[in-house]
């Protein structure tokens, strides 16, 4: 039996259970891995709350995010062997001491990157990746806007952002906030619960506008944050932190300049195991480079986990934070 964290009925963060489960021997195409730090996610709030079904059922180990040792291999798994670091990102299970993985979802940790690191960074991190890469390619001169620039995936994508010539403005919540994500890429913060962040962006820019908006709020920034795009650029909306998005006439797209609007998730942007290894590989090189750095501002042990889910949704943490079982 293993120390794991399980959601029996939705809800609140007081419907995580710290309890001990089964964890067989790996089937075929699985590893089996001791964790040494699990990722937390804003998205583990979604399939708490039932926003997003749980592909298993209920009751369901929480947690979409880990990093490990691999202890056993099951039949047909050549690239992965015993002893082996790995980090992860898949569908539930991750908030537990040990667990079975899908070895093709498994990623070898170069020996530069911890465990701790890679459980703060690889969903937001090749999240960032991605939505900076292949959504819309940010580059040199590019102009961009990023909700929470102080949280997970905002620090990790305004520094990178930065790194490739980019002009990053971000919110913050706060003015603690506000010096953090200046401190990590974001050249110019805007106070988004206190200031008219539409406004502050014109000025910003001199009436340009952003050509890209990264949006992870959802409700509360919709549709302000289409205001903020000059014509013919791009709305991405990733995330849902304060709600989703209610349904809204496409038109609104013409009327705000012939703009283009995805809402991207990381799943399909690394289902292929080439991509995901090469997206992976790219957030390592950023990494070990020091262009990016994973900022874990909230370690909490396994049996918090209630904690770390009030402390997110709280919007009490800045950067990474992780379970360490
Ligand atoms: P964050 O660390 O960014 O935490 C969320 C932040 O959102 C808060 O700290 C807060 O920052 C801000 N926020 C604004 N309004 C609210 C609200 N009403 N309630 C709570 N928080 C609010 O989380 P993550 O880095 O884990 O995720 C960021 C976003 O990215 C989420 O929406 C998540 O779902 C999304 N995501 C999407 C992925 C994809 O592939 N589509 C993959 C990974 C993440 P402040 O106080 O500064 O406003």
């Amino acid at each position: 039996m293993v120390a794991a964290v399980r959601v029996h009925k939705h809800g609140g963060p007081e419907v995580l259970t710290f309890e001990e489960i089964e964890v067989g021997a790996p089937g075929p195409g699985q590893v089996r891995v001791k964790q040494h730090a699990c990722g937390v996610n804003y998205i583990d709030t979604y399939f708490r709350i039932g926003m997003y079904p749980s592909p298993v059922g209920i009751p369901f180990v929480a947690g979409n995010e880990g990093a490990g040792e691999v202890t056993a291999v099951g039949p047909g798994v050549t690239d992965i062997k015993v002893g082996d670091r790995v980090a992860y990102v898949v569908g539930l299970g991750g908030y537990a001491a040990e667990r079975l993985l899908p070895a093709d979802r498994a990623v070898k940790l170069p020996d530069g990157i911890s465990y701790e690191q890679a459980a703060g960074m690889m969903l937001k991190g090749m999240t960032a990746q991605y939505l900076l890469k292949r959504t819309f390619k940010v580059e040199k001169g590019t102009t961009l806007l990023m909700h929470a620039a102080a949280g997970g995936v905002g620090q990790i994508l305004c520094q990178w952002a930065n790194a490739l010539g980019a002009t990053v403005i971000g919110t913050a919540g706060t003015k603690d906030k506000a010096e953090i994500a200046k401190a990590h890429g974001a050249q110019h913060v805007i106070l988004y619960r206190d200031e008219d962040f539409v406004a502050k962006v014109k000025e910003i820019t001199g009436g340009k506008l952003c050509d890209v908006v990264y949006d992870g709020i959802g409700k509360a920034t919709f549709p302000a944050s289409l205001d903020c795009i000059r014509p013919l650029g791009m709305f991405v909306s990733f995330g849902s932190a304060s709600g989703q998005i209610e349904a809204f006439n496409i038109n609104i797209l013409q009327a705000k300049g012939s703009l283009f609007a995805t809402r991207p998730t990381l799943n399909n942007y690394v289902a292929k195991r080439e991509d995901l290894l090469a997206t992976a590989q790219d957030l390592f090189d950023a990494v070990l480079s020091g262009k990016v750095t994973i900022p874990i501002n909230q370690k909490y042990a396994l049996k918090d986990a209630v904690k770390a889910h009030r402390d997110l949704e709280g919007r009490e943490t800045t950067g990474s934070s992780i379970l360490i079982p």
